[in-house]
């Protein structure tokens, strides 16, 4: 997707994400909502999530469906099939839509990628984490790097010609040569996309704990920076190109899903703790599995809160997620859009980190450099304070 950072208005399509909150086992360093595969619950879930599709279905225009989780993978072809079906008649779902589901190595099968396909999921985010052994070991992953790069093959020979690849970058003990070792094998594999996320230790992980005991630790910062612009440039010479904070694509395989979050799009988010924006407003279910389950069984909405954003919300917003993408903001279209100019706003904040070299300003865009990537959140509590 080239041009500006955003041209979403209401008539845009919406994106759906749907919450598959499962995993066939807890990784340690987990903070997403997600518990223990349970069969049963599971079904449940699934009726509860129907009902919730067929509740706020208005016959708009859908152009993404997002599979997200926990580890969407453990639903059976048949499950997809149908909760797409779901989206379909309720929405009006764009023939050439984007339909992405989350996998994990080790659920990966020739029949349940043929599935998958046949079910109409044009996109698949494989959970790889690390292509070294010992990294997934420490990070308590199912799966090994064979079993990785056996789970992309298997996806191609199923005919997924939209695959991206997650790395996770700052490990445990990792070195700058053992992450460039995973970018590396990532670059030969050659999938479509790919995201590098860094590892955020939360305070009650058990790999905190893991870590503590068995005396291991991340890098120096500088070295963060240098796994983070190392691998960058590698994929840029393998011909990805960046164009979000983490994220970067061969030409024409942007996540049209993911995009929608970063330029002012709309979706709708069905299942547990699942988030919404439409229209200016927001809104987010209930984050608890049974209480989610039991509402919708009862005919119960299952949003916990709601509001409309003020337009001084909406304003932030616009720029701290357009400043995610290399694109960057087009201030001429936030005038329009919001009617305030942003750098007659936020110039004198924003100059000491264009004379840093952190953002670039050219007569129409702001943007982030690579380096102010590394140092985003600094720029970004402009916006926020
Ligand atoms: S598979 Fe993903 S969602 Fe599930 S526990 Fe591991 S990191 Fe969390």
């Amino acid at each position: 997707m080239a041009g500006p950072v955003a041209s979403a208005s209401s008539v845009d399509p919406l994106g759906l994400y749907l919450h598959i909150p499962f995993c066939d086992a807890i990784c340690n360093y987990c903070n997403f909502n997600r518990g223990l595969l349970d069969t049963e619950l599971k079904a449940r879930y699934l009726d509860a999530l129907g009902r919730e599709i067929d509740a706020a279905g208005d016959g708009a225009p859908v152009d993404s469906v997002f599979f997200g989780g926990g580890t969407p993978s453990v639903l059976a072809p048949a499950e997809v099939a149908s909760l797409i079906e779901r989206c379909r008649a309720r929405f009006e779902l764009a023939p050439e839509a984007e339909i992405t589901l989350e996998m994990n190595p080790e659920g990966a099968s020739a029949s349940r990628l043929d599935g998958y396909r046949a079910a109409g999921v044009t996109r698949l985010s494989l959970g790889v984490q690390s292509f070294r052994d010992e990294e997934l070991r420490r990070l308590s992953r199912l799966h090994s790097a064979g079993r990785a790069i056996e789970a992309f093959s298997l996806a191609r020979a199923a005919g997924f010609d939209d695959i991206s690849v997650d790395l996770m970058v700052w490990l445990p003990e990792q070195s700058v040569a053992q992450w460039l070792e995973s970018v590396d094998t990532l670059i030969r594999l050659g999938p479509d996309h790919a995201s590098l996320y860094l590892l955020e230790l939360y305070p009650n992980a058990p790999l905190a704990e893991e870590m503590a005991r068995a005396v291991w630790s991340q890098a120096p910062d500088e070295d963060a920076a240098r796994m983070y612009l190392d691998a960058l440039e590698r994929l840029d010479a393998a011909g990805y190109r960046q164009y979000e904070i983490s994220n970067v694509a061969r030409a024409d395989h942007r996540s049209r899903h993911n995009l929608k979050y970063w330029t002012d799009g709309a979706w709708i988010g069905f299942g547990v703790g699942a988030h919404s924006t439409r229209g200016g407003r927001r809104w987010r279910n209930v984050a608890e599995v049974g209480e989610y389950v039991t509402r919708l069984a009862r005919g119960e909405r299952v949003v916990a809160d709601s509001r409309t954003l003020s337009a001084e919300e909406r304003l932030a917003d616009t720029m701290f997620l357009g400043l995610r993408l290399t694109d960057g903001v087009d201030l001429a279209w936030v005038a329009r859009r919001h009617g305030v100019d942003a750098w007659t706003r936020w110039g004198a904040e924003l100059m000491p980190f264009v004379e840093g070299g952190l953002l670039e300003r050219d007569e129409r865009r702001l943007r982030l450099t690579r380096q102010g990537m590394l140092l985003a959140s600094e720029v970004m509590q402009v916006f926020v304070d």
